[in-house]
């Protein structure tokens, strides 16, 4: 069954077409013109196969650059907003609202820099104590949040104020102690969304820095 000229070479194409599958060749006739075309053609699969790894490349650095915090490593507000998105517990959750105490007396203190590292630590250490479920993010300046997957108030308080603990125990780099208010509100079905809860543990937060600081307070 001896087939035609170019028959295999068309048919190779007519297969990458068919899958769009970069990493198949294109068969080579040997010393004719098709077969120099057909080398031409693997020429710009690999180029073409180049280019589409570039461009994955970038493509995760730029999802990095917009969805995380380049200080903190942890997710911005924007990456937060957009995990929240896909959370997979429904109204079935809680947010605490985590502000470290003073925290322009440190910058005045000890210099920009050294605030910044303070802001490193302590999201490290948070982050270190979070489960799979948990979406944790800078929100801002000094201020974090993170959302717990039950509307056990009780429960979300204990893990406040776990976290405030070891906040408290950490030895911060120059700095030493750190300490840092939470406010904590569940979704109730009175609230309709997620701004109404974190608007709730906002206000909850502003009570426990009005209290002396270095506390959990419930909305
Ligand atoms: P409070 O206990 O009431 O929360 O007082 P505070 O000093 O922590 O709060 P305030 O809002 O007065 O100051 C927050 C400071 O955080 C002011 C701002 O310059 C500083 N800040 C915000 N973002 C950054 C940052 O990325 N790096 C550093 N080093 N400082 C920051
Ligand atoms: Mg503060
Ligand atoms: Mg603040």
């Amino acid at each position: 069954n001896a087939k035609l000229p170019w028959v295999e070479t068309i048919e190779s194409i007519v297969t990458i077409m068919k899958t769009g599958n970069l990493n198949k060749k294109i068969y080579e006739e040997r010393d004719t013109e098709v077969g120099i075309v057909a080398r031409f053609f693997n020429y710009l699969l690999e180029m073409l196969k180049e280019k589409n790894e570039t461009l994955k490349k970038s493509n995760k650095s730029l999802h990095k650059k917009a969805y995380f915090d380049s200080l903190t490593k942890v997710l911005n507000r924007r990456g937060f907003l957009e995990k929240m998105k896909y959370r997979p517990y429904g109204d079935e959750y809680s947010v605490i609202i985590a502000d470290i105490d003073k925290f322009k007396s440190i910058n005045d203190t000890y210099g920009h820099d050294i605030g910044d590292i303070i802001l490193s630590e302590f999201a490290e250490v948070i982050g270190n104590k979070i489960r799979l479920d948990d979406i944790f993010a800078r929100w801002g300046g000094e201020e974090f949040v993170l959302v717990i997957n039950t509307t056990n108030l009780n429960a979300v308080q204990n893990i406040a104020d776990k976290i405030r603990a070891d906040i408290e125990k950490v030895k911060f780099t120059k700095v030493g102690k750190v300490t840092a208010s939470f406010g904590v509100s569940s979704f109730k079905a009175s609230n309709n969304s997620f701004d109404d809860v974190f608007k709730n543990a906002d206000e909850a937060l502003y009570q426990a820095k009005k209290l002396g600081r270095n506390r959990v307070y419930c909305y």
